[in-house]
């Protein structure tokens, strides 16, 4: 099947972090990886393993049978911007019943009013004694949010602004039905087992190839699960190096990254630690013969908005991974790491090209500094250029999509090491 046929499947079946790692886990399996608990001791030798945590971060990590020296590292993020179902979601008013929600992240408000949504995420339910996950995915079109009529608000092309708490709420039902006996009823879990949840709307609108050749695809999520599984697919084609390859996924890059299973806390520096500690290795060692890839799309130039871009840096899409710079290291880039990243992507015959911002402008920010605060070393930014960053329906190219597969092979299949100050790629 086309890759970007494939990479509608994954999107289209992960309406939420939970699913994107779930379905991730389901393709490791598959693939003969073995699936490791933090809460157990880890007894490792040559293999294919992998570990989650809160079921929407994960790593994965291939022992050579060779010697190994380092870590060659790539990592993106779960999650992307939604409306979270606050706690006591319904709002009954006028016969009707709309969701009480709140931001996750920062969304694009506009493009979520008029299309179908639904609700997703995840549950905690009693079962037997134990407290047990299940994921949650209302499959078919179940909410809406509407639009004020133009003849109600005149000014609202030209003043828009949205209020989430007043202007946000999803329309569920012209009736009284609550969101809980909805969610039980369409997944068959009773109301009174549900003790928590994380449930978010989601949008509904497929993924899509359009265009006059077929350039472009639009889908939810883009941002990052394009690269989420651009990674996966170099991570598992590579061939075996003299470094253990690092597949990183975590969560919460869009509220901050700081969380438990975010880029700000101790997983990827427990992992890593683990894997060196079984395998007899010094851990610091290691670390500075590694290197990560934080992967996360890019601001391509928008065609109406062609003044917002740098003068000079201007990302096309479908002209190839995007390295990304920013003076005030907000990107992780710099003179070692982007010459490292450039030799791979010579080597697997994939374009590059740079962004950095206007400089009167501030742009946004990743988990790649955020994840050094933790566990440092050399790392390079990068993302695929993508329009409406943030909206429910982004569009990126779908040649980006296999250059980055073919880079990330490349990457995964190298190893590096430190010989008197300089770095050779193996
Ligand atoms: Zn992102």
């Amino acid at each position: 099947m086309d890759i970007n046929k494939e990479l509608i499947a994954f999107l289209d079946r992960s309406p939420t972090c939970f699913h994107a790692v779930d379905n991730i886990r389901r393709t490791l399996k598959e693939n003969g990886y073995r699936e490791l608990s933090e809460a157990e001791h880890w007894d490792l030798s040559a293999g294919n393993y992998f570990c989650t945590r809160n079921d929407s971060s994960l790593i994965a990590f291939r022992i050579p049978q060779g010697e190994w020296n380092g870590f060659m590292i790539g990592a993106a993020h779960s999650d992307s911007p939604a409306f979270k179902i606050k706690e006591n979601p319904d709002i009954h008013k006028d016969g009707m019943t709309v969701l009480n929600v709140e931001k996750y992240g920062g969304m694009l408000c506009a493009p979520w009013f008029d299309r179908p949504l639904s609700a997703a995420g995840r549950a905690v339910v009693k079962e037997n004694g134990r407290l047990v996950t299940k994921l949650i995915n209302i499959d078919r079109d179940l909410l809406v949010i509407p639009s004020l009529a133009i003849h109600m608000n005149r000014k609202a092309n030209e003043e828009a602004s949205y209020n989430v708490q007043e202007d946000m709420k999803p329309l569920l039902t012209g009736g009284e039905k609550s969101f809980m006996a909805v969610v039980a009823q369409e997944t068959g879990i009773r109301e009174e087992d549900i003790l928590g949840y994380d449930l978010y709307v989601c949008p509904r609108t497929r993924g899509t190839v359009w265009g006059a050749e077929n350039e472009f695809i639009s889908a939810p999520h883009l941002d990052d699960l394009q690269c989420a599984f651009g990674n996966l697919r170099g991570f598992m084609e590579a061939e075996e190096t003299a470094a253990v390859p690092v597949y990183a996924l975590f969560d919460n890059e869009e509220v901050g990254s700081r969380t438990k299973q975010g880029a700000d806390s101790t997983f990827l520096e427990d992992v890593l630690g683990r894997i060196a500690e079984s395998c007899n290795k010094e851990y610091r060692v290691c670390a500075a013969c590694s290197f990560m890839v934080s992967a996360d799309n890019a601001h391509a130039v928008h065609p109406n908005y062609s003044g917002k871009a740098d003068p000079v840096n201007r990302p096309a899409i479908n002209g190839g991974i995007v390295l990304k710079f920013s003076g005030n290291q907000k990107y992780t880039s710099d003179a070692v790491s982007a010459a490292v990243f450039r030799s791979v992507c010579e080597k697997a015959d994939v374009p590059v090209q740079v962004f950095t911002n206007r400089s009167d402008m501030v742009g946004g920010s990743t988990l790649g500094n955020i994840s050094n605060s933790h566990v440092s070393l050399h790392t390079v930014d990068i993302g695929l250029p993508q329009l409406a960053m943030h909206s429910p329906w982004e569009t990126a190219g779908v040649r980006d999509t296999e250059y980055l597969v073919r880079a990330m092979k490349a990457f995964f299949s190298s190893s590096l090491a430190v010989e008197d100050g300089a770095i050779r790629i193996g």
